[in-house]
């Protein structure tokens, strides 16, 4: 069968109503809950997609892998290590988990570790910091990517509890910045709109060891291998374990209903569908990948 007509058809099978979507952030609420879209993206660039291809939606925690990686590039693997552990932590994604001892946040796959992250990427200020974030997912994405400006205000209206995470985070001296000047440029970081087209991309620079289609390296292989290696055992926050044994590729999820895989050295795969499960991950989204991982043998521990 030619890819589009299979990934239809995976869509198709992978139906179901189950999960809510999101609504602790109001515009989020909003969302089509029946929108469905996939798109699976080469290392040379080559995007094939399915369903509301087309359709946008905030990348929110997706950006957690790329701000990590941006971070790294920035300041280097020892320092981000010395202030953001790589530890899963089987908590939901907004758990206020810090190490004791040290006060790092146990990974940057949940809110605190990814308020510290986007906080160590270079900038002289907190505008100019975002637009280089703004900026690298752009890159990654082969076009220019913009903030979904009401999702942004809806999210920072009520993003107490992440504000109460990184005042936590600077008074252990993680933080270095105003905690509200990190909390908006993260909240900013989250509300950046992209199509799964654009996410599959983004995941395959991942797959291609920060490698781009046109060949520009926009990340060191190391910095990617450390990234992919999070997302394995963080990506889907309480539900990691669950996840790496029944798809078995590093991934990770956003409350928006996106959901990306990564095939190292082959793909790049974006889903989208709101409705969330229990652990705030794309409930379709996962049932997606269970189907593609059994199809086409994409399970990282197993040899074909
Ligand atoms: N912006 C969201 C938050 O901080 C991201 C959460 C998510 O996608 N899981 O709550």
């Amino acid at each position: 069968t030619p890819i589009p007509d299979y990934l239809t058809q995976v869509l198709d099978e992978c139906g179901g109503d189950d999960g809510e979507v999101a609504d602790y952030i109001a515009e989020l609420a909003q969302a089509d809950p029946d929108r469905l879209a996939i798109a699976v993206a080469t290392l040379d660039g080559v995007v094939a997609t399915a369903g509301d291809a087309d359709v946008a939606f905030s990348i929110q925690s997706i950006s957690k892998p790329f701000t990590y990686a941006l971070a790294i590039a920035d300041q280097g693997l020892d320092a981000v290590v010395e202030k953001i552990d790589v530890e899963p932590s089987g908590d939901a994604f907004n758990e206020i988990s810090l190490e004791r001892g040290s006060g790092r946040p146990r990974n940057p796959m949940i809110n605190a570790g990814a308020i510290a992250a986007h906080a160590l990427v270079a900038g002289p200020g907190s505008d100019e910091r975002f637009e280089r974030v703004r900026s690298f997912y752009s890159r990654l994405a082969g076009r220019e990517l913009d903030v979904d400006e009401a999702v942004f205000e809806s999210e920072l209206g009520t993003a107490d509890r992440n504000m109460a995470i990184a005042y936590m985070l600077r008074t252990v001296g993680i933080l270095e910045g105003a905690p509200p000047d990190v909390v908006r440029g993260y909240t900013r970081q989250c509300a950046v709109s992209v199509t799964v087209r654009d996410l599959a991309r983004m995941a395959a620079v991942l797959a291609g060891q920060g490698r781009a289609p046109d060949g520009e390296q926009l990340l060191e292989p190391q910095v990617a291998r450390q990234v992919l290696s999070v997302m394995a055992t963080c990506g889907m926050y309480d539900a990691a374990g669950d996840w790496l044994t029944t798809v078995g590729i590093p991934a990770k999820s956003g409350v928006a209903g996106g959901l990306i895989g990564v095939l190292p050295g082959q793909v790049g795969i974006a889903v989208f569908s709101p409705r969330l499960d229990r652990h705030g991950n794309s409930a379709r989204g996962v049932r997606v990948f269970e189907r593609l991982s059994r199809d086409m043998g994409l399970h990282l521990m197993e040899v074909s």
